[in-house]
């Protein structure tokens, strides 16, 4: 009769372990006060996306997540289970309505929004259409608006919400060959610009997550495209591109979704329609 409970207690348990070894790591956990909170996480079967749930579920976030590809996301949800919160896997393209609609289906009531897709592919201005730009839109801008005017009113009534974007580094310094990034993730910046302050009386606060270069598979997939263009190894495009970042690395999606559940955390209530960009420093200015 009991052993119906054995899985979960395993589970329990290698959150709990999992846990203590990051204390022993030296890292502390930092009570972020939103345990038992219910998230969505966009795009989070691997990188960035994944780092994001990961940091939630570390918070005691229960979390309903999304990607295309049912294998991986299913993988991913096991893993994240494995901190011991409650994991729903939505197979679906969040850049559609129907995928939309499953996904906030899923969640029922939503505390914490976390907006992501896959960026663009990189180009020339001389190449890109009408279209290329509109799907661009469509991903980076449209979608994560579609899903805050879902979820807002949610947030408003209960008079607690957080939302963070992830956005791009070409928002602050403008890619060259990210045209179609820097353009669509613009647009997303100047809505939220004036939507968080909009809805900031009502304890929702809605903030952006601009990464710089990080080491998935988006960051492999854009040093390929380089390495062949200039007729380079992998790793010495790698080293090129390290040699412009300060902090001498690229990111992991561990410390970007550490910075990512921090912005989803109680303690960010007066951070309104920010950008925090985490990129090594690797975008010289002042402000
Ligand atoms: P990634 O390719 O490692 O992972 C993308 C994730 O999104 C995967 O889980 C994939 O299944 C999912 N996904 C993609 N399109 C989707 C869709 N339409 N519907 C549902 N799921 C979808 O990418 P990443 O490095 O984690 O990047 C995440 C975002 O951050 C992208 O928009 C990327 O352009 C942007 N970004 C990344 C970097 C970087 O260095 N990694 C830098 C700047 C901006």
């Amino acid at each position: 009769m009991y052993g119906d409970y054995v899985p979960y207690a395993l589970l329990y348990l290698m959150g709990k372990i999992a846990i203590v070894l990051e204390k022993q790591k030296g890292i502390d956990v930092m009570d972020l006060g939103i345990k038992g909170k219910t998230a969505i996480v966009c795009a989070a079967s691997k990188g960035l996306g994944l780092g994001c749930a990961e940091g939630l579920a570390k918070a005691g976030v229960n979390l309903v997540i999304c990607a295309r590809t049912k294998g991986p996301l299913d993988e991913a949800a096991e893993k994240l289970r494995t901190y011991g919160v409650d994991v729903t896997a939505v197979a679906c393209d969040i850049t559609t309505d129907a995928g939309r609609t499953a996904v906030l289906d899923a969640a029922g009531h939503v505390d914490i929004l976390v907006t992501n897709a896959g960026g663009p592919p990189p180009g020339h201005w001389s190449d890109w259409e009408r279209e290329d730009f509109i799907k661009a839109m469509d991903a980076n801008m449209l979608t994560p608006i579609a899903l805050m005017k879902a979820v807002l009113p949610g947030m408003i009534e209960q008079g607690w919400g957080r939302v963070v974007n992830i956005t791009s580094q070409s928002v602050k310094g403008p890619i060259g060959i990210l045209g179609l990034s820097n353009t669509a993730r613009t647009g997303l910046t100047g809505y939220v610009a004036g939507t968080s302050r909009d809805v900031a009386k009502h304890g929702v606060a809605i903030n952006n997550l601009l990464p710089g270069i990080h080491a998935t598979d988006r960051a492999v997939s854009l040093d390929s495209g380089n390495a062949k263009a200039k007729n380079l190894s992998m790793e010495e495009v790698k080293a090129e591109r390290c040699a412009t970042i300060p902090a001498g690395r690229y990111g992991t999606a561990s410390e970007f979704g550490a910075t990512c559940a921090f912005m989803c955390s109680q303690h960010v209530g007066y951070m309104i329609g920010q950008n925090v960009l985490l990129d090594g420093g690797a975008t010289v200015s002042t402000m």
